[in-house]
């Protein structure tokens, strides 16, 4: 009889990995759950959507007909209330329960609320899913000023959604400059100068305290300095909480998300994670790892799936994120994180911040033209030490073979 495969979750990693494993196994069952009343869509494009860029239409990736003819069950509207490991089953919220061969958990994360007094008024948002982008959509096309907290990436998405609706929109961050963790001043100016170019002003150095409500509705933020912000629309971004509900009382060990090997195998038998959720361990980085990220998550989907399907696959993967909001790129390629660093910033525009750690080069956050991502992540997965050429990284252009040759290290880059 065909082993049935049961995936938690229909965003780009479950999907992936659904779609993995019937190109590589034609009789397989698979059954894809999701608590979403949508088939897969790029969550990457719903800040398009929602800015008023483009339609419904174009962010989905996936229609009922694909999956019927991928002959893959999809269950839509239907939440995995719990995972019974021992028993191999997935019990649903209906309380019926559905056995598996194998199972792969990718449930992703679900967007943090700022604990604050009046932080449950009505108007006040946070973005992951279609739903979120529909109703935000609407409410800042009605909305006359905003305020955005989080001054991360999804918080920089929000601030320039509002903005592009045509909301008088303030950006508050409780330190200096925006992603403090990824950039310094001089970069942040390059982002603050793009925002305000879009109608965003960033509000430094304040603290959410409350909200302020007027019926029900958001009506402002106070900070702790005792500043009052007025608003009709508010958005936030402080992070995620990862979907372990279901798993809480099984065998699969978690940490801040579900803990994996290299193969994203679990500490459970013929159950995989795949996507946000998944807590890896990292073979380049040579430490345990989580990803935020739609290429690392569709990746993740695929190595998941192929090793359902019983091709055995290491995960090894060097993260890329973008940011297309401004007429200048912003992007990042590896680890923001490292116990050195080296920045340079070339104009108005254009700036780089390389992160070393233990000498070897760890990541970047690239502002500009952003095309030596794909040079610096040949650097990362050759694993060599290269802060001595720091000021040579940061040149405007180079070559990853040529630096990799002046190391000696072509011959390890091949064979890491
Ligand atoms: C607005 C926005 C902008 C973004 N921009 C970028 C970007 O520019 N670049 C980039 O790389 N990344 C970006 N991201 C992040 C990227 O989209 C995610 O990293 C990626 O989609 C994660 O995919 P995933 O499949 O792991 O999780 P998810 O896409 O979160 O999918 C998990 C799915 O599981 C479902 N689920 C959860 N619990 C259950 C349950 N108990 N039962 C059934 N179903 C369940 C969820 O509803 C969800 O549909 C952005 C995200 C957002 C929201």
């Amino acid at each position: 009889m065909s082993e049935h495969h049961v995936i938690v979750g229909d965003g780009i990693a479950g999907a992936t990995c659904a779609v993995t494993i019937r190109k590589n196994s034609d009789d397989a069952r698979i059954t894809v759950i999701t608590n979403e009343e949508e088939p897969l869509y790029n969550r990457v494009k719903i800040k398009d959507f929602a800015k008023g860029k483009t339609e419904e239409q174009k962010v989905m990736m996936h229609d009922l007909d694909f999956y019927e003819k991928s002959d893959i069950e999809l269950m839509l509207g239907t939440t995995v209330v719990k995972v019974e490991d021992e028993r191999k089953v997935v019990v649903l919220e209906n309380g019926s329960e559905l056995k598996y061969d194998k199972l792969c958990y990718a449930a992703g994360g679900t967007p943090r609320r700022l604990g604050l007094q009046g932080g449950d008024a009505e108007g006040i948002h946070t973005f992951w899913k279609l739903s979120d982008a529909r109703r935000i959509r609407e409410h800042a096309q009605q909305s006359k000023s905003g305020v955005a907290i989080g001054a991360g990436l999804l918080g920089i998405d929000i601030a320039v959604v509002f903005a592009l609706n045509d909301v008088d929109t303030k950006y508050v961050m409780r330190g200096n400059r925006w992603w403090r963790e990824g950039l310094s001043k001089a970069g942040s100016e390059i982002v603050e100068r793009g925002l305000a170019d879009l109608g965003v002003e960033c509000v430094f150095f304040e603290t959410p305290k409350r909200f302020l409500t007027e019926g029900g509705k958001v009506a402002g933020l106070e900070t702790e300095s005792g500043k009052v912000i007025d608003c009709d629309i508010a958005g936030v971004a402080v992070g995620l909480n990862f979907n372990l509900a279901p798993v809480q009382d099984s065998n699969i060990k978690t940490g801040e998300g579900i803990l994996t090997d290299s193969y994203l195998r679990t500490s459970v038998p013929d159950v995989w994670a795949a996507g946000d959720i998944t807590q890896y361990f990292d073979v380049i980085q040579d430490r345990i790892n989580m990803n935020g990220s739609w290429v690392s998550a569709k990746a993740q989907g695929e190595a998941a799936g192929l090793n359902m399907a019983g091709i055995e696959t290491e995960f090894r993967h060097v993260d890329t994120y973008n940011i297309n909001h401004f007429p200048f790129m912003v992007g990042s390629v590896g680890s923001i994180y490292g116990d050195q660093d080296a920045e340079r910033k070339y104009s108005e525009t254009e700036y780089r911040r390389l992160l070393f750690k233990q000498g070897r080069l760890n990541g970047a956050v690239l502002i500009g033209n952003i095309a030596i991502q794909a040079q610096l992540k040949k650097i990362i997965e050759a694993k060599v030490e290269c802060y001595h050429l720091a000021e040579k990284l940061l040149e405007p252009k180079w070559k990853a073979e040529d630096v990799l040759e002046e190391l000696g290290a072509t011959e390890k880059a091949q064979t890491a």
